[in-house]
């Protein structure tokens, strides 16, 4: 067993260690921005085919370097219009969704490549921080409305939420309600499918029963400048 098939195994005990008896199991989603597609064939080859990228350049790169394994590939990064036809070529899901503009050229765009019902979460910005891209969750239904109604090409899948950094410290004011809300919103968003926690609040966001865990750093390690 390599060192990162063992990561790998620690991680999918320990998310079965938190989930509670009578909730389904998240979905890990391994991150594996800045990380070789080496490292990813070794969780491949561990039993995983889930991975996440923030930059398309590196997402395009890794798809044809690992062309021949059957990997889902999610996007998770930051969105520019210039590069949404490119990503839907090589992606399989987009979890960054936050305007119309945005919805519409990867509803166009998975028109042409032959993608619909491309999957899409809507991000959301829930602490209302400046420097966070995302819709406030005061948004969240119109947008739902929208794409279900105007873009038949898109599959809305749920919410992804990445709370501030504070909510890392559980005593936080106002976490508790939170983490309730995004699940109560999210129940009511296309799929219902919530993709809340990454390696820092994992605990946290499966106790307030997220469905898809983001996990970078506790899968692969810290990441490459
Ligand atoms: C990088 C990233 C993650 C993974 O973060 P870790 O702390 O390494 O687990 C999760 N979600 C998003 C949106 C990210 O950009």
């Amino acid at each position: 067993m390599t060192n990162l098939h063992q990561r790998y195994q620690t991680i999918k005990t320990k998310i079965e260690s938190l989930t509670a008896n009578n909730r389904p199991t998240p979905r890990l989603l391994a991150v594996s921005k800045r990380h070789p597609a080496s490292a990813i064939k070794e969780v491949f080859d561990a039993g995983h085919d889930y991975f996440a990228e923030n930059y398309v350049q590196e997402l395009e790169g890794k798809v044809v370097e690992l062309s021949h394994l059957p990997i889902r590939w999610s996007f998770i990064g930051r969105l520019q219009s210039n590069k949404i036809k490119k990503l839907v070529k090589v992606s399989d899901e987009i979890q960054t969704v936050a305007s119309e503009k945005h919805a519409r050229l990867i509803a166009q765009a998975a028109a042409s490549e032959n993608k619909s019902r491309f999957p899409i979460f809507i991000s959301v910005n829930a602490g209302n921080e400046a420097n966070k891209d995302g819709l406030p969750m005061s948004n969240i239904d119109s947008f739902a409305k929208f794409v279900t109604t105007e873009l038949p090409q898109l599959s809305l899948q749920g919410l992804m939420a990445i709370p501030p950094a504070s909510y890392n410290d559980e005593a936080f004011p106002g976490l508790v309600e939170l983490y309730q809300d995004l699940r109560n919103l999210a129940d009511n968003t296309g799929a219902g499918l919530l993709s809340l926690g990454m390696s820092n609040d994992m605990a946290l966001a499966i106790r307030h029963g997220t469905d898809i865990l983001r996990v970078g750093t506790a899968v692969f390690g810290p990441r490459q400048a």
